[in-house]
C-alpha cells in the first residue's frame, strides 16, 4: 500500500523524535510497517497525509466518543478559546464540569481536575496513601494506570510477589510497595489481605480492563474487592480513565453496582483535549491541599478550552438513549466480525460493553492477563494490515481495546464487515 507521505514524514520524525513518535504504541512496533500520519478526521473517518480514508476504531484511544471534529465540540472550543486560553485562576467552566461529574457519578462527592489520566491516578494514589497513612498499593497484571514510576510494574511469577519495575529508570525501591495480583482472581485478593491487610493503602484497577485488549471482570471479583477494602480500611480506586462515560453513562461502577472510594477519569471527559479528574469520598478529598496535607497541583488544571470540549461531549453522552445506540453499534460490530471469522474457519472471539470492544485470535474471550497473552499474535498482525489496506484503522497492537463513536453508523459497519470478510480470507490463505 502506498503511504508515500507517511513514510517521508516518519523518516523525518525519526531524526528528531525518539522512535519517531510521542507515545510508543503509535510506532507500529507490534505490527510492523510505517505508522500512518493523519491530516484530518470527520465523524467516524480519518484521512491520512496521502489522502486515503479509513474508518477509525481507535478514536484517539477512546476520547472521541462523538467521532472526529464534532461540530458542537469544535464550536464550544472555538468560543472559549476566543475569550482566553488559560487563567491559572478559577473559572465557572471548571465548576460546571465538577457539578456534571458529581451529578452523573454518585460515588464522586468531590472532584479535582488535572490534565491527563496518568496525573489523575498518580494523584489519587498519593491521596489514598496520605489518607490511610499506609504505603502498599495493589494493582492487577495487565492493567495500565499511566506511566507514574510506582505503577510501571509487571507481575512476578507467584501471585503475591512484590513487583519488579517494567521500565528502566524506575528504582526497585520505588516499586517495592506495589503488589501485583492476577485480574479476576478473588482468591489471590483474599490471601493478600489476610496476610498484609493492615498495610494496604489502596487497591487500584480498571473495572473493565482495556489495556490487555478487553477483559471483562466477574461480578464476584468486584464484590470481593469492595468487601475486603471496606473490612481492612483500604481505599478502593476505580481507574475509569478509559471506561468512564465510555461503557455507560454511570461508568463501570454504575453498571456493576459497586461504589469505589475514589475514581479516576480522563479520555472522554476531555472530548479530545487534555482533561483528567479524580474524585470520590468527601472525607478523603478533604486531605488534599489547600485543605489538607496531601499536595497536588497543576498550572493548566481545569483549562477552560479543554474543559469546554469535555462539557460539550459529556452533555451529549449523558442524554437518554445514547448508550443504547452506542452499545448496539459495538455489539453488531463484534457479532459481524465473529460471523466472518467463523465463515473463514478462524479461531476468534470477541467481547463488548457500551462503546468499547475487543477481538481475539483465540477460541474464547480471555478472563486474565495470561489468557489475553495466549492469542495468535501473528494472525492479528496480518489481520491488522489486511484491514488497514482496506481502509479500516484498528489499534496497532493485539492488546488494546477498540472503540466506536456515535458517528459510526450502518454504512461504516457494513464497510468494516465487508473488509473483514476479505481480510479473514486473506490471512487464512
Ligand atoms: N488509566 C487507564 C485505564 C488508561 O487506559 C490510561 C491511558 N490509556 C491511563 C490511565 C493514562 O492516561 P493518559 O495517557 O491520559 O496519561
Amino acid at each position: 500500500m502506498a503511504l508515500e507521505n507517511s513514510k517521508f514524514l516518519f523518516e523525518r520524525s525519526l531524526a528528531r523524535i525518539p522512535g519517531g513518535v510521542n507515545s510508543p504504541v503509535r510506532a507500529f512496533g507490534a505490527v510492523g510497517g510505517t505508522p500512518v500520519f493523519f491530516r484530518e478526521g470527520r465523524g467516524a473517518k480519518v484521512i491520512d497525509v496521502d489522502g486515503r480514508e479509513y474508518i477509525d476504531y481507535v478514536l484517539s484511544w477512546g476520547p472521541l466518543i462523538l467521532g472526529h471534529a464534532d461540530a458542537q465540540v469544535v464550536d464550544a472550543v472555538q468560543r472559549t478559546a476566543a475569550r482566553g486560553l488559560s487563567f491559572g485562576a478559577p473559572t465557572e467552566l471548571e465548576l460546571e464540569m465538577a457539578e456534571l461529574l458529581t451529578a452523573s457519578l454518585p460515588s464522586l462527592e468531590q472532584v479535582r481536575l488535572v490534565s491527563s489520566g496518568t496525573e489523575a491516578v498518580m494523584s489519587a494514589l498519593r491521596l489514598a496513601r496520605g489518607f490511610t497513612g499506609r504505603d502498599v498499593i495493589v494493582k492487577f497484571e495487565g492493567c495500565y494506570h499511566g506511566h507514574s514510576d510506582f505503577l510501571l510494574v509487571k507481575a512476578g511469577s507467584g501471585a503475591l510477589t512484590f513487583g519488579n519495575p517494567t521500565s528502566a529508570g524506575v528504582p526497585a525501591d520505588i516499586v517495592a510497595k506495589t503488589v501485583v495480583l492476577e485480574y479476576n482472581n478473588p482468591a489471590h485478593l483474599e490471601e493478600l489481605f489476610a496476610r498484609h491487610g493492615s498495610t494496604i493503602a489502596a487497591v487500584v484497577l480498571e473495572p473493565v480492563a482495556g489495556n490487555m485488549n478487553f477483559v471483562k471482570p466477574t461480578l464476584e471479583f468486584h464484590q470481593v474487592l469492595r468487601r475486603l477494602c471496606t473490612q481492612h480500611g483500604a481505599v478502593l480506586v476505580f481507574d475509569e480513565v478509559m471506561t468512564g462515560y465510555r461503557v455507560a453513562a454511570e461508568g463501570a461502577q454504575g453498571l456493576f453496582g459497586i461504589t469505589p472510594d475514589l475514581t479516576t477519569l480522563g479520555k472522554v471527559i476531555g472530548g479530545g483535549l487534555p482533561v483528567g479528574a479524580f474524585g470520590g469520598r468527601r472525607d478523603i478529598m478533604a486531605k488534599l491541599a489547600p485543605l489538607g496535607p496531601v499536595y497536588q497541583a497543576g498550572t493548566l488544571s481545569g483549562n477552560p478550552v479543554a474543559v469546554s470540549a469535555g462539557l460539550a461531549t459529556l452533555k451529549r453522552v449523558l442524554a437518554p438513549g445514547f448508550f443504547d445506540r452506542l452499545g448496539a453499534t459495538s455489539a453488531k460490530l463484534v457479532a459481524g466480525l465473529e460471523k466472518e471469522a467463523r465463515d473463514a474457519g478462524i479461531a476468534f472471539s470477541t467481547a463488548s460493553l457500551g462503546g468499547m470492544f475487543g477481538f481475539f485470535f483465540r477460541s474464547a474471550a480471555p478472563r486474565t492477563f495470561a489468557e489475553a497473552m495466549d492469542s495468535d499474535r501473528e494472525a492479528f498482525k496480518r489481520f491488522f494490515h489486511a484491514m488497514l489496506d482496506r481502509g479500516v484503522y484498528l489499534a496497532p497492537s493485539a492488546f488494546e481495546a477498540g472503540f466506536v463513536s456515535s458517528a459510526h453508523g450502518e454504512a461504516e459497519l457494513a464497510a468494516t464487515l465487508s473488509a473483514a470478510r476479505a481480510a479473514f480470507a486473506e490471512i487464512r490463505s
